[in-house]
Parts: structure tokens; sequence; C-alpha cells
């Protein structure tokens, strides 16, 4: 008896995902598209009126940029570089030879100036440390990029390349702090709406190895992260669909933001997981769109 389809394998078999041969790795359909183009709306609708700029950046960002965030540091096991082939005539010979023979061919294969990006905030920091001090109000940021994440998983909402849409705010700790408070709510708001079973909770990053498990306890103890829990996987825990990020000074004092009295901004970001999103509808309003509660439909398609 073959074992029972999994939700990977509906959406595959429904078309709403094209699978690549490689996990986490996928096409979308232009029905997934659809709903997360109606997402984003829907959660740019609600910051429209405190927004002071929007951004889309590519799937790729300064190595020494990448450098600065810690990424690398902090959590390697994810991390993605963009290499490329930099040899002469003679490797170029000695490349083709290594893929005709079936060898390792990747010998000359040497780092470029581009890291992938892993988190969609991190580009934007050096943009703003690049203009001088903020103005009092400092920044408040509307965003979305293509993610990297080395973490190959059958669970469809484990993917190592998709998209998130944040919101950044760069100020004091009072504007940082109470931003992601409003975002928290709104992020509920937004659930009730779509009708998804949710909660929030506090969270933490996978940081590496030993040291990186007592940044984790760190990280909760300080309440830095939280994470919008919603049920999607078959036989699995909730996955975080949403987090609600404060990274203190960090990032400031990283990159050189300074505020309008010469003291390092404060951050915080809200992210949202625009395939996880979409993945919750899926699994719990099924897989035709056109069968969605009318609530849900006239949320995202007005
Ligand atoms: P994080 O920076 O880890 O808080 O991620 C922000 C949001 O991106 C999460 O809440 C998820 O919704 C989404 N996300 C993180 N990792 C993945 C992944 N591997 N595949 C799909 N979405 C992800
Ligand atoms: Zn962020």
């Amino acid at each position: 008896m073959s074992a029972p389809a999994t939700f990977l394998d509906k959406l595959f078999d429904q078309g709403l995902l094209y699978d690549s041969g490689v996990d986490g790795l996928y096409g979308r359909s232009a029905v997934f598209e659809d709903v997360i183009s109606r997402f984003e709306q829907l959660a740019l609708n609600l910051g429209k009126d405190e927004i002071s700029e929007a951004m889309v950046f590519p799937p790729g960002m300064p190595v020494p940029d990448f450098k600065t965030s810690g990424y690398m540091k902090n959590f390697p096991q994810l991390a993605g570089t963009v290499h490329s082939f930099c040899g002469n005539d003679h490797d170029h010979m000695g490349l083709i030879q290594c893929m005709a023979a079936g060898e390792d061919w990747t010998a000359n294969q040497k780092i470029t100036d581009i890291a992938l990006t892993p988190a969609a905030c991190y580009p934007l920091y050096p943009i703003l440390a690049r203009r001088g001090k903020l103005p009092e109000e400092g920044a408040y940021v509307a965003l979305q990029s293509y993610c990297f994440r080395h973490e190959p998983s059958k669970e469809p909402t484990r993917m190592q390349m998709f998209r998130q849409r944040e919101y950044v705010r760069v100020g004091t700790q009072e504007q940082t702090i109470a931003f992601r408070e409003t975002w928290k709510q709104r992020g509920v708001e937004i659930m009730e709406l779509l009708q998804l079973p949710h909660e929030v909770d506090v969270a933490n990053d996978p940081f590496f190895g030993r040291a990186g498990r007592m940044m984790g306890v760190s990280q909760r103890e300080q309440e830095l992260k939280f994470e919008m829990l919603v049920p999607v996987n078959d036989g699995a825990g909730p996955t975080a669909c949403m987090s609600f990020n404060y990274h203190m000074d960090n990032f400031g004092k990283a990159w050189g933001i300074t505020l309008a009295d010469g003291t390092p901004a404060h951050t915080a970001c809200v992210g949202f997981g625009l395939e996880r999103l979409a993945l919750a509808l899926f699994r719990h309003h099924g897989l035709d769109t056109a069968q969605w509660p009318e609530g849900v439909r006239k949320a995202l398609w007005g």
C-alpha cells in the first residue's frame, strides 16, 4: 500500500507548486502568486499611512554587509554565498573534463561579491547608514526580498528560497518598541481576517552550536523575538508565519546608523513569510481559492 499523500504532494498534484527535484526549491503557480500579492496588498494597506519609503531587493547582498550582519558568524549552517568560475583557459579545459567524467568540477569556483540575502531587512541598514544621521522621525520602510536559507526539508513551509515582506522601524528605543507592539496587534487582526488559527509566542533564532544555544536562551529571556504560529504541516507543531523582532541598537552599532543626537539607532522589524502565509491559507481553506470562506475572499480580493 502506498503512503498517504502529504500536503506537499497535494500542492504538486493541484499544480500550485512545481517540484524541482531539490527539497525547498519550488516553482509557484499563478494562483499561488495571486494569493501572495493579495496578502501583500492587505499588509501594505495597514501600514500605508506610516511608511517613509518602500523598497524591493534582489535575492543577493554585498558580502561585506552580509559579514557585518553577523549572519555568517551566528548561522553558518543556513548561509549561502554566490560562487563563480574564476579560472583561465587551462582551468576551463579541466572544468569541462571533470564535468564530462562526473568528477568534482568546483575547484575554480571562487566567492563573488554577493551573498544570498538571508533576511529581507539586511540590505536596508547599510543604505540608511550611508545617508548620515536619521531625521527626528527616524525611518519606517516597507520592503520585500527573496531570501535564502540552507534548510532543505520535505515540509512545504521550510523552503530554501522564499520571500519575506517586512516593515522595518529605525529610530529611538521608544519608537521601535511601540512599532513592534502595534504590529503584534495588527498581525493578530490579519490572522482573524484570514480566519486562520493562530497564537503569538516568544521565540529564538536557531543560533549555531553550543555557544549559540546560550544566545537563543538570552534572546528569549529578553523577549527580542515573537512569532505568529499557525498549524500547517502534517503531524508537526505550528509554523512561524510572521515574526516581530527588536534588535536593540545592535544593527545601529554594527552598520553605524545614528540618530539625530549621534547615538546608535535602534531597529525593529516585522517579517511576513509570504509562502508560509499562502500555504496556511491553502491548508485551512482548501486548495481551490474559489471555495474559500466569503470573509477570507473579501479580505484578499475585496
Ligand atoms: P525569521 O527571520 O526567521 O524570523 O523569518 C521571518 C519569516 O520568514 C518567518 O516568520 C517565516 O514566516 C518566514 N520564513 C523563515 N524561514 C523560512 C523558510 N525556510 N521557508 C519559508 N519561510 C520562511
Ligand atoms: Zn528583519
